[in-house]
Order: C-alpha cells, then sequence, then structure tokens
C-alpha cells in the first residue's frame, strides 16, 4: 500500500523568519490532516522546522547533500550533518542542480547510495527537458536516469525511495504536464523500476509528479493511479497554497 506524500521545495527561498511564520500557519493548516506533507527547505532553515513541527507528523526535508561522510568540500553538508538535525528526507539529483551545479547521474547514485546507509530517505529527481521531449525521447531520458542512478542499490532500499517524474519544461514555467503525460511516465519509471528489480519493489516504490503543481490542477494530477504524490515549488512558499494541496 503505497500512501501518499506531498512535499515542498523551497529551493532557495525563505530566510528563518519568514520560514518561523510560515511553521506557525500551516502547523495550524495542517491539523487533522491524515496526508503525508514534507517540506523541503535551504539548509539554514532546517533546525527550525524541525522544531517547529516536532509535535506534528509535519515532516522536513534538505534539498541537497554530499556524498562523502565528511572532507575538504568548502559549501556542501554530509548525511551525518542532516541526520543530526532530524530530517526525514534529502532531495537528490533536482534539475536545477543538474543544470547549474553539476550533479550528473554519478553523483546521484552516490548520494543514494549514502543517504541509504542512514534513516534520510532520499526524493530522487528525473525528468527530461523539452528539446529530449520533442525529439520523442521522453521516455529514453527518464529510463537512463533510473538505471544510472540506482545502480548497485539494493532491492530493500530501492522499496523506501521516492522518485519524483519532473520534466524540466515545466518545472516553475506555469506549463505542467496533462495529468495523461504525467501517468504515461510516472508508469514509464515504475516499469524501469520493475525491469531492474522485480513487481514487489516497483509496487513500494513512491512516484511523485512535479513542476508546475497547484491547488487548481492538484485533484486531476493525484487522481492519476500511477501517481503517489507531488513535489511542489512556488505554490509551496504559501502555508494555503499548499494546504490546498494537500486537501486535493
Ligand atoms: P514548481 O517547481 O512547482 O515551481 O514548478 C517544482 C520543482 O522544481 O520541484
Amino acid at each position: 500500500m503505497r500512501v501518499p506524500l506531498i512535499a515542498g521545495n523551497w529551493k532557495m527561498f525563505k530566510t528563518k523568519a519568514e520560514a518561523k511564520a510560515f511553521a506557525e500557519e500551516f502547523r495550524e493548516l495542517y491539523k487533522d490532516t491524515d496526508i503525508r506533507a514534507a517540506i523541503c527547505a535551504p539548509f539554514t532553515n532546517l533546525d527550525l522546522l524541525v522544531d517547529a513541527f516536532k509535535d506534528t507528523d509535519i515532516m522536513v526535508g534538505a534539498q541537497n547533500v554530499h556524498f562523502a561522510d565528511e572532507g575538504a568540500f568548502t559549501g556542501e553538508v554530509s548525511a551525518a550533518m542532516l541526520e543530526e538535525i532530524g530530517v526525514d528526507f534529502c532531495i537528490v539529483g533536482h534539475s536545477e542542480r543538474r543544470q547549474y551545479f553539476g550533479e550528473t547521474d554519478e553523483t546521484c547514485n552516490l548520494k543514494l547510495k549514502k543517504l541509504f546507509q542512514g534513516p534520510i530517505t532520499p526524493i530522487l529527481c528525473v525528468g527530461e527537458s523539452l528539446e529530449e521531449r520533442d525529439a520523442g525521447k521522453a521516455e529514453d531520458i527518464v529510463k537512463g536516469q533510473v538505471k544510472a542512478d540506482l545502480e548497485g542499490i539494493a532491492a530493500d532500499d530501492v522499496k523506501k525511495l521516492v522518485i519524483a517524474y519532473e520534466p524540466i519544461w515545466a518545472i516553475g514555467t506555469g506549463r505542467t504536464a496533462t495529468p495523461e503525460q504525467a501517468e504515461e511516465m510516472c508508469a514509464v519509471i515504475r516499469k524501469s523500476v520493475e525491469d531492474l528489480y522485480s513487481e514487489d519493489v516497483a509496487d513500494e516504490v513512491i512516484i511523485q509528479y512535479g513542476g508546475s503543481v497547484k491547488p487548481a490542477n492538484a485533484t486531476e494530477i493525484m487522481n492519476q493511479p500511477e501517481i503517489d504524490g507531488a513535489l511542489v515549488g512556488g505554490a509551496s512558499l504559501k502555508a494555503e497554497d499548499f494546504m490546498a494541496i494537500i486537501n486535493f
């Protein structure tokens, strides 16, 4: 049984004061909700959010991690540092990190392996560009990412994984994939996991759709059978909008 998960991705938004104000409002709105929800925030807000949500079911995630235990990696943060704060999730391989910060399938794979040594659940992002979609290559690109990113990862770990299908052309553009396009690609991802592992493993993986999810389109996206949740950027910055998505 896959339990839906709606995760917010704040990207590089919100100072501590802004995060605190959001947390106070969101805690109240989230009361009596049974849909699983998480906020993936900048490192500087993680401590504050874990503390603000400690007596609630709201979970907290980071947006990146380094794959080494420790070392001379200026500006990076380790899995142990995130574990100490008590975060539940960590985004790996977001397209913005692949595009602007040199993230590759190889580094995603190393990050997944590192996270699976501890308690933090990775949210692995995959997705094709507009050129790749227009060239009819969307399926092959996404299958290739799944295969490369999961290389050498044990089946029991993959069962715990969250994969977010995020077509790059739908991120922050207001141009959402149609529910049919999103469903089709989430099915491709699940089939890839089945081919690499087994039907049992594929059945347990949570697959989210991400890319311009808003209160107005959340219901039709969440109603697709292969879509188990959403990774929400812009619309997770306002507590009311994020809550409206959770209440799809
Ligand atoms: P968006 O971002 O909802 O603002 O399109 C989604 C994401 O990048 O995770």
